[in-house]
């Protein structure tokens, strides 16, 4: 690596993601820093994480927060930020090398636009922004000369087969999916299943939207939109596989018919320290995979009619659009209802739908009409439910 260390802004730092990412800069404090750290409204870890990180700003998205985190680290150098619009500020900052987005939802698109408009290379885990406005996105960030590196596993396993590779064209990617904790369950089953069982995966332990959103097959669908863009790719050329295992984390078939896969045991760490260090990759102590323990790596079709949540992400590519900008809403209201108890699980994609026949197309969207069609489609779907 460069003697230089890579400074490094975490948005959503107290999540999933954000605290994993924390775990590869501390075990790795001669390669990155944390230049600034990012939470919505859990301040208590944001002020523990800014003392032991020193970073040079933290933001928290709930402003009635903000009294709070300056207090608590007002014997710091920590500059304290508060509110949405804030985000959009600190990914500016002349010392980030790298914006690693790992917060959820729509809320990182704005962010990671600043970011690009920026110059800022993406470690992107913000799955949504992709799905909402992947083309806007991409353009963008060619304009600009900017890097967008995926930490979600399916493409970073993509990206990792395709180093070396990228003048030689793809045939088609194959994305693996665990197929969740109902994979095999029929209908009836899924009528009456909580959000307790929902939200025990087999395989990894994430954020509550993407546990259920593994659970529905939407996170697949989802990864289907953000692989298309990601890898400039026509749907067809974009194959689902469960793999129950979840070794292999995803595959390249190129144009003479090999395929690269790239596996390891679940642990979003290694994703997250590959795009942060990329095009490096750095010594690590990950418990290691061991073929003796997996006797059998198993493949088998995802059953489309009882999970319908994955078709309707391929009916989203295909219409194009804003499409994929009213699937993603709806589905951040669905999965929140869904959490509050408030609709039953097959609701999830009942609801989805309905936001898609309904909703205002518009053909060609520019940033604009993605900001409204979000908003209109958590109107609508706020009134179905
Ligand atoms: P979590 O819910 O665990 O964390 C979300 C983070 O974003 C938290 O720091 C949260 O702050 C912050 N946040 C929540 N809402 C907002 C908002 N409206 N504005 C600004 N910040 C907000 O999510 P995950 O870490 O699981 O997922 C993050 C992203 O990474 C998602 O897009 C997900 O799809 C993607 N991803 C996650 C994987 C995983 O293993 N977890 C795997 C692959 C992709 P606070 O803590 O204060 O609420
Ligand atoms: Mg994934």
């Amino acid at each position: 690596m460069n003697k230089e260390k890579r400074h490094i802004a975490i948005l959503g730092s107290t999540g999933s993601i954000g605290t994993q990412a924390l775990d590869v800069i501390r075990a790795n404090p001669h390669i990155f820093v944390a230049e600034v750290l990012t939470a919505q409204s859990n301040a208590g870890l944001l002020i523990q994480q800014a003392l032991e990180f020193n970073p040079n700003a933290v933001v928290i998205g709930d402003e009635t927060k903000y009294a709070q985190v300056k207090e608590a680290l007002a014997n710091t150098d920590t500059k304290v930020f508060a509110g949405a619009a804030a985000l959009e500020q600190v990914v500016e900052f002349e010392s980030i090398d790298c914006v690693l987005t790992a917060l959820v939802g729509f809320a990182g698109l704005k962010p990671t636009i600043a970011a690009i408009n920026a110059g800022k290379p993406i470690a992107l885990a913000n799955k949504e922004t992709l799905v909402v406005a992947g083309q806007l996105i991409t353009q963008l960030a060619q304009e600009k000369g900017v890097n967008i590196l995926p930490v979600d596993s399916e493409h970073s396993a993509i990206f990792q087969c395709l180093v070396g590779e990228f003048h030689n064209p793809i045939e088609k990617i194959i994305l693996t999916a665990s197929g969740g904790p109902f994979r095999g369950k029929d209908a009836s089953f899924l009528a009456t299943v909580t959000k307790e069982q929902a939200l025990k995966h087999p395989n990894w332990d994430m954020g509550a939207k993407i546990t259920i959103d593994s659970a529905t097959l939407m996170n697949k669908g989802l990864e289907v939109i953000e692989a298309k863009w990601l890898f400039h790719l026509k749907p067809e050329q974009i194959d689902v596989v469960v793999h129950p295992q979840s070794i292999i984390h995803s595959m390249v078939q190129f144009t003479d018919g090999s395929i690269k896969a790239q596996m390891g045991l679940p642990d979003m760490k290694l994703p997250i320290q590959f795009a942060l260090a990329y095009p490096h990759r750095i010594k690590s102590d990950f418990p290691r995979f061991n073929f003796a323990n997996y006797p059998s790596l198993t493949f088998e079709q995802p059953d489309l009619k009882t999970f319908k949540c994955l078709n309707l992400a391929f009916d989203a590519l295909d219409k194009g659009g804003n499409m994929a900008c009213i699937l993603n809403a709806a589905n951040e209201v669905a999965v929140a209802a869904f959490l509050q108890d408030k609709i039953g699980f097959l609701q999830i994609p009942e609801l989805l739908a309905n936001c898609m026949a309904k909703g205002t197309f518009v053909e060609k969207p520019t940033l604009t009409d993605y900001l409204e069609t979000d908003a209109e489609t958590r109107t609508f779907a706020a009134q179905l439910i």
